[in-house]
């Protein structure tokens, strides 16, 4: 039972974090992604003003667009982060909804307009080598299909 309540304070925790953090850029996530995808010597920019969706990591030239989703906030499935808050839930799920909604939207648009898109989850970022190793194949399949132009 201590453990169980220890579990739901983290989480607690880790929620109102997430919270904190909506829209705001430069989160930690996304400085490990940045700093992961630097050491692979790939060339990005930062928040691109006119690019569906406001990807976090984009380069125009190679076409690819990188998204860091907080596991919360874009609701990762079956994530341990991402579930709901007990109370206010009429609140939230309309809410994080719409939020899954538009990130579909945007990454099929995206797609249908020849950029290839990754999506790196916030704990998916816990395992760094993991997350290396995505962004490495993610690259390989982007350059890849460039080079065949
Ligand atoms: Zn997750």
């Amino acid at each position: 039972m201590a453990a169980k309540n220890k579990m739901d304070k983290i989480s607690r925790i880790t929620r109102s974090e997430n919270m904190r953090r909506i829209h705001s850029r430069h989160t930690k996530p996304e400085l490990i992604t940045r700093k992961l995808v630097s050491q692979l010597g790939i060339k990005y920019r930062l928040h691109p003003k006119n690019i569906l969706g406001s990807p976090d990591i984009i380069n125009r030239k190679h076409k690819f667009a990188i998204f860091v989703h907080g596991c919360f906030w874009h609701q990762h499935t079956k994530c341990k982060y991402c579930h709901l808050p007990k109370s206010r839930k009429s609140y939230w799920t309309p809410k994080l909804r719409r939020n899954v909604q538009r990130d579909k939207r945007n990454v099929a648009l995206l797609k249908k307009n020849g950029w290839n898109v990754l999506i790196i989850w916030e704990c998916q970022l816990h395992k760094p080598l993991k997350a290396k190793s995505r962004l490495t194949r993610f690259f390989k399949m982007v350059y890849a299909v460039r080079n065949k132009h």
